[in-house]
């Protein structure tokens, strides 16, 4: 079923497919499934060129990207249910209509962002995105939580790579940024002032890691 289900996935879109082992988080967390599967589709190096180098503000390709992530973790929840088990797509909709996302304080109780880390993906940059070697945060995710009893592979947990890097901070044109470094279980509003970011993706184009994401990539 399972390699059904990614070589489904990998065909309308995804670029990477991930399960982990949720079971050891809180009842809270993992609202009692036990895996997580983790889609991503990566933000073209054109867009991250244009967003960065032409200094245009431009959501259209993430928002669209972020909902494609979205309704691939829909029809992958209900490819599994057709199998006889439990799952639950975090798409934002989803997230909105058994209100698992709180709207004060704009967290839900189980972020694609940490099911990424359990599966060694990147780290927390002090963006308070996720950063990868591949991609840098080029990135758009959707999750989806089950009881089927799929491989999982966690890996351990990669700790931020941002070094002396300020790049996100010094260009967040709105001051959210607070330059913190990321820990476990870390209060997110100590990295960021999630109230004040105006989403201008300023912070993901220009991160080092994408720089080199999309100068790798650009002209391939
Ligand atoms: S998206 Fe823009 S406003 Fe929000 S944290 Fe990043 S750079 Fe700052
Ligand atoms: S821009 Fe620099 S500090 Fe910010 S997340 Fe990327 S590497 Fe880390």
């Amino acid at each position: 079923m399972l390699n059904e289900l990614i070589s489904q996935l990998t065909n309308f879109g995804a670029n990477f497919v991930k399960i982990v082992d949720i079971s050891m988080l809180s009842a809270e967390e993992n609202r009692g499934y036990s895996v997580a599967l983790l889609i991503g589709i990566v933000l073209g190096p054109s867009y991250i060129f244009r967003l960065s180098k032409e200094n245009i503000i431009d959501s259209c390709e993430f928002s669209e990207k972020e909902n494609d992530a979205d309704k691939l973790a829909e029809w992958s929840a209900d490819f599994i249910v057709t199998k006889g088990y439990k799952a639950f797509a975090q798409s934002e909709r989803n997230l909105g209509l058994h209100g698992f996302y709180e709207e004060t304080t704009k967290t839900t109780p189980l972020p694609h962002k940490k099911i990424a880390i359990l599966a060694g993906l990147g780290w927390i940059g002090k963006s308070n995105l996720l950063v990868t070697q591949e991609y840098g945060s080029a990135l758009c995710m959707c999750s989806v939580l089950t009881n089927a009893p799929f491989l999982t592979e966690n890996r351990p947990i990669i700790m931020p790579k941002c070094g002396e890097c300020t790049t996100c901070k010094n260009i967040c044109p709105t001051g959210a940024i607070n330059g913190a470094i990321w820990e476990m279980d870390m209060n997110r509003d100590l990295i960021i002032d999630v109230y004040h970011c105006d989403g201008c993706l300023k912070c993901l184009s220009n991160c080092p890691w994408t720089q080199k994401y999309m100068k790798d990539n650009i002209f391939k």
